[in-house]
């Protein structure tokens, strides 16, 4: 296992049995405590009950995380990785990840196009943000420039890393029994390709 999290699947999904379950409530299958290791209970907080550690009262909180995405150009030209792993393993996409704590939006998805490709990419304006229930995520899409750096596909992440022009971008089927998380990945990709090839 990568020790990073390039978006290769929140923790929700990795805990799950299946992949292709659908996506639940990461906070109700926690059974003790991330503090004090504690059995955690269930208290009323906040509007809603959550599980509660009746010993140092840490209280778990189930909130989606932020995952940047790139639409990195270079020229007329597309930035696309051949994902390795889930979500939509096999599937050519942007560079999308996780965003850090300790970092914005902007130089957590910077990170993960470096991190992924190797090219420095400068993150310029929103795209658009999209946002569904019980996914766990919020994918955020900006728009990129490749202002340095060389082709070196980060291969625990990526298969492949490969510039497509407008008339090249590949035609990929939706997810057959994808996860929650695929099917709105899937959708976002669709739609940031379909705004490429319009330019
Ligand atoms: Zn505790």
């Amino acid at each position: 296992m990568p020790t990073r999290r390039s978006f290769a699947g929140s923790a929700p999904i990795s805990q799950s049995p299946s992949h292709h379950e659908e996506l639940q409530d990461f906070a109700m299958h926690v059974n003790f405590c991330a503090r004090c290791s504690a059995e955690l209970t269930t208290r009323f907080e906040s509007g809603r009950d959550r599980p509660a550690c009746p010993e140092c009262g840490y209280i778990v909180y189930s909130n989606p995380t932020a995952v940047g995405i790139v639409v990195a150009t270079r020229g007329d030209k597309l930035l696309l990785v051949h994902r390795r792993h889930p979500p939509l393993a096999g599937y050519w996409a942007p560079p999308a990840g996780h965003i850090e704590f300790d970092e914005s939006i902007q130089e957590g998805t910077a990170r993960e196009a470096k991190e992924e490709t190797g090219f420095d990419v400068s993150i310029g304006r929103l795209l658009n943000v999209y946002s569904q229930a019980n996914t766990g995520v919020v994918l955020v899409v900006y728009d990129g420039q490749i202002i340095g750096g060389d082709m070196a596909a980060d291969e625990e992440e990526v298969m492949e890393v490969r510039f497509f022009g407008r008339d090249e971008l590949p035609r990929q089927p939706a997810p057959t029994n994808g996860t929650i998380v695929e099917r709105m990945f899937f959708q976002s990709i669709e739609e940031l390709f379909e705004d490429f090839r319009n330019r």
